[in-house]
């Protein structure tokens, strides 16, 4: 990694067996733009088969090294390490990530470093008490089986840009764990980052291999997924990109993880406390600029409440504070690039077309001449079989619709292709939790949502397959073996 003189930084190389190694001479580059200022930041190498073939087969390497025969308590050591070191470069990561995702700074330190140490953490602690291997007696013959935990090998970890570390580490850690090496490929919007991945494996003493980073965009990604020296694919991005991966890995018999998009729902129902509601969706609707998977870009509510959500919801939205990032009194940023900025616009002109209104937002901040800001919109009387109320539009436009009772606002919320997030609002909480436990989706919560390590995450229907934390979590990186022995 240069800095050169202009500020901008330029990446001239990828990493693969613990060095930084220069780039094919006619490997091309990729610009790495500030959505806030639509200025370049600097360049990545797009890489390509030369690039990613060493990768794969430094990965190949430490698997088959020391890494691939160390003890869990060996690997939880290096991951606390790891968990040390990226924590130390919290505040150099999030100022980078904010850059260039646009992310306001004080949601980028949370959702990047300080995520990912926890996460390793987790996952530290799982290595070190999750036995190898478990003995069960044996049913059809005298003698018992061990049931031996192999890592699957060489992890391909390809991410999107939105969350990009928080995201990374939540299939580095459980890769590691179990005893995978790893080749990540970040996007190409927020790869500048990863060289301070790259240090801290470094400064933790990762043996030389067990992680490696080639950047560049989707055929780059192609190709790494396809790759035979690659054993697994764990994903985070697109429905569109999911399905394509999913049937190169069909095709190849390769396990693969699949985080995808989402179209979650917000159900208030007729006794919500509205001021904790409307707290609980001002994240949950607007987090990232609604460049969040697990946003609730639907609410449904109880149709009694409806006029008092809607008021509320414009006072939400027209409450934050757009601007540069970098700004502390910012809360929402840019959208990544010019053409979502477009996508969104799309979607909002669908939606009025379909009979939708827009109650506030709806266009680019007048006041702010450079970036790809979009005001937060709160689109109303939306037809939940509408576009806008189907498709993700990863942008802050949230659509609103009433339903008659709870079954009308189940039957709502379950009528998508995706099932990723939600949410339930309702003073009783015996109430809430009989609609949750209705609702066809990989997480939801109760007067709030989070993401918590100890529980698994992943998508119902197109919003994903396999899952990413908890115990589960970590078996998405393991091969059995069932051996038996004989009784002596
Ligand atoms: P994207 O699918 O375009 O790209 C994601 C990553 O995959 C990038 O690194 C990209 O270069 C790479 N890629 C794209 N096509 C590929 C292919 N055919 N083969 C291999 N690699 C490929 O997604 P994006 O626009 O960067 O991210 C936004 C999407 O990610 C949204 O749909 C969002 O919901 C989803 N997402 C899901 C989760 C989750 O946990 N479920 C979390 C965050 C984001």
């Amino acid at each position: 990694v240069t800095a050169v003189p202009t500020d901008l930084i330029s990446h001239t190389g990828f990493y693969a067996g613990g060095a930084h190694v220069p780039v094919a001479p006619e490997t091309p580059s990729l610009a790495v733009i500030n959505p806030a200022t639509e200025q370049r930041l600097g360049t990545i190498p797009d890489c390509g088969p030369a690039e990613i073939d060493a990768a794969v087969s430094s990965a190949q390497s430490a698997f088959l090294g020391e890494w691939g025969r160390s003890s869990g308590a060996e690997r939880a050591s290096a991951m606390e390490r790891f968990a040390d070191a990226i924590l130390k470069r919290s505040d150099e990561i999030a100022a980078l990530v904010s850059r260039q995702n646009g992310m306001p700074l004080a949601m980028s330190g949370l959702a990047n470093a300080v995520s990912a140490a926890a996460t390793l953490r987790y996952y530290a602690e799982l290595a070190r008490t999750v036995p190898a291997g478990e003995v069960r007696p044996a049913l059809s013959f005298a003698g018992h089986s061990v049931v031996l935990r192999a890592p699957v090998g060489v992890v391909a970890t390809i991410v999107p840009w939105n969350y990009p570390q928080g995201l990374a580490f939540m299939k580095i850690a459980p890769a590691l764990a179990a005893g995978c090496t790893i080749v990540l490929k970040p996007s190409p919007e927020t790869s500048l980052d990863t060289s301070l991945i790259a240090d801290a494996a470094e400064e933790a003493g990762l043996p030389p291999g067990v992680l490696n980073i080639v950047t560049g965009g989707r055929e780059t990604g192609s190709y790494l997924v396809t790759h035979p020296g690659v054993n697994k694919v764990a994903f985070t991005g697109s429905t569109a990109a999911g399905r394509m991966i999913a049937a190169q890995c069909g095709q190849a018999l390769k396990p693969v993880t699949l985080e995808l998009g989402g179209k979650s729902a917000a159900l208030v129902l007729d006794d919500a406390d509205m001021a904790a509601t409307l707290d609980g969706l001002a994240f949950l609707c607007f987090a990232n600029a609604g460049q969040s998977c697990f946003l609730n870009s639907r609410v449904i509510v109880a149709r009694s409440c409806y006029e008092e959500l809607v008021d509320g919801l414009v006072t939400l939205a027209r409450s934050f504070v757009l601007g540069d990032p970098m700004d502390e009194a910012t809360t929402m940023g840019p959208l990544i690039t010019a053409a979502q900025r477009e996508r969104v616009e799309g979607y909002v002109r669908g939606a009025v077309a379909d009979g939708a209104r827009v109650a506030t937002g709806g266009r680019r901040p007048p006041h702010l001449e450079r970036g790809w800001f979009y005001e937060p919109t709160i689109a109303i009387d939306v037809d939940n079989r509408s576009t806008l109320a189907q498709e993700e539009v990863f942008g802050p436009v949230v659509a609103v619709m009433a339903a008659a009772d709870d079954d009308a606002a189940v039957a709502m919320a379950n009528d998508s292709d995706f099932g990723l997030g939600g949410s339930v609002w309702s003073a009783d909480q015996d109430r809430a939790e009989s609609v949750a436990r209705r609702v066809q989706t990989g997480t939801i919560g109760i007067n709030m949502w989070t993401l918590d390590p100890a529980a698994p995450f992943g998508g119902h229907k197109a919003s994903g397959l396999g899952r990413e934390f908890g115990p589960e979590g970590l078996d998405e990186y393991v091969n059995l073996t069932s051996l038996f022995v004989p009784a002596g």
